[in-house]
């Protein structure tokens, strides 16, 4: 598995370089060059990882301020019409 050095994107292709070897272009940064990284494991992008650890850290504390304030309304309620 191949991956760019500068987005950590997989999407590169191979194409002729000027000095007769071979160099990659990156399809998502536009990297062009004979230095990739080689990884063994099929790991998600950097990018992905902090772009999905953004996403987790901001919902989770919305979901429960939500839960809560409208389980304090329905005790509210229920007690009110006791
Ligand atoms: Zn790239």
């Amino acid at each position: 598995m191949l991956r760019c050095p500068q987005c950590g994107s997989t999407d590169l292709y191979e194409e002729l370089g000027g000095y007769g070897g071979f160099r990659y272009r990156c399809k998502q940064c536009g990297y062009t060059g004979s230095f990739v990284i080689e990884s063994e494991e099929e790991l998600p992008s950097p990018e992905a990882v902090v772009h999905e650890e953004g996403e987790t850290h901001f919902t989770i504390p919305l979901w429960i301020k939500i839960v809560a304030v409208l389980f304090v309304l329905y005790l509210l309620l229920t007690l009110a019409t006791l």
